[in-house]
């Protein structure tokens, strides 16, 4: 028993090493102390690159670094792993020119990046699209087309020239197994069935993208990050809540609280239905007329929007 104030509280010790557990994992049962749940963070990662083959020998991988929980102990789990394998790394952000929000951020990541001993370079949107995402949310036909679905295009678009202008072998995000059960709901409440043959954890559109964080639990990246005290920022972007994210988010946190493990077979079962759509998708895949990214129309989603946007400021 630990004794706080009045309180008896009763302790568990570590399944792995017998000290006192911090973290409890409800849907395995474990409970671990703050080292050995580190580790099993490092080895999980660790496990789930090594299965879909994400990372190869000699390769240069660019880390996509916003400055949250999840890309920054991304980085941190990943520079362990560069100790003993053999890659290099190198940490993208990006800019999007949201006001008030996005400087915070990027003085996180370059005094983190310095710390790691990690280089960093970052990109803009003003300077790629001549735009910030203000502006373009100025532009947008509606307001039905959400800031985060507009802001994510354009990411993806500067992410992929960061890495063709670093000559980055693979570029790696931070999203966790809730993101990905997130955005699957969100694709099929919005009809995107399309975009549902998209969510494996590694893909390959002229460059290879993948997540290695995808198998684990968002409320785990957070205490990896507070057990490690990495230093992420805490503001939410102002755009954060105007989407369905957050309702969602919060549905599946609270299944989860009543059935431990629900998340885990949520992803089986989302992974088994991109693999189907995918292939039921594959013939109709070309190439982008603008780009040459993979897409089922003529023009991909990026370029679409991108030319939209242009032509309502003309
Ligand atoms: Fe962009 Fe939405 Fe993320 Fe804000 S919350 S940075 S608008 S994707
Ligand atoms: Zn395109």
């Amino acid at each position: 028993m630990v004794k706080f104030g009045h309180k008896k509280v009763p302790f568990m010790n570590c399944n792995r090493c017998g000290n006192i557990a911090v973290f409890s994992r409800k849907y395995s049962g474990e409970s671990l102390c703050s080292f050995c749940f580190s580790n099993s963070i490092v080895q999980k990662t660790s496990r789930i690159i090594s299965k879909n083959n994400m990372i190869q020998n000699g390769d240069v991988v660019g880390v996509a670094v916003s400055g949250g929980k999840d890309s920054l102990s991304l980085l941190h789990v990943l520079k362990k792993m560069s100790e003993s394998h053999n890659f290099k790394m190198i940490a993208i952000t990006v800019d999007e020119g949201i006001p008030g929000y996005r400087d915070e951020a990027l003085e996180i990541v370059r005094n983190f990046c310095n710390k790691l001993d990690v280089e960093y370079r970052s990109y803009a949107y003003k300077d790629l699209f001549d735009l910030t995402l203000e502006e373009s949310l100025e532009l947008r036909e509606s307001e039905k087309i959400s800031s985060c679905s507009i802001c994510g295009i354009l990411r993806r678009r500067v992410i992929d020239f960061g890495a063709k202008d670093l000559d980055v072998d693979v570029i790696a995000t931070g999203h966790n197994l809730d993101d990905v059960l997130q955005t699957f709901i969100i694709n099929v409440l919005s009809g995107d069935t399309n975009k549902i043959g998209w969510m494996e954890p590694i893909t390959s559109n002229k460059i290879r993208k993948i997540k290695p964080f995808c198998e684990i639990y968002e409320n785990e990246i957070v205490f990896y990050a507070f057990t490690n005290e990495i230093p992420f920022q805490s503001e939410q972007c102002p755009h954060m809540n105007e989407g369905i994210r957050t309702e969602i988010r919060e549905f599946l946190n609270s299944l989860e609280n009543h059935h431990s493990g629900i998340k885990n077979s949520m992803y089986g079962s989302v992974m088994k239905l991109s693999q189907i759509v995918k292939d039921t998708n594959y013939k109709q895949r070309r190439a982008c007329q603008k780009c040459g990214n993979q897409c089922t129309g003529e023009v991909c989603s990026v370029c679409t929007m991108l030319v939209n946007l242009k032509q309502d400021r003309s």
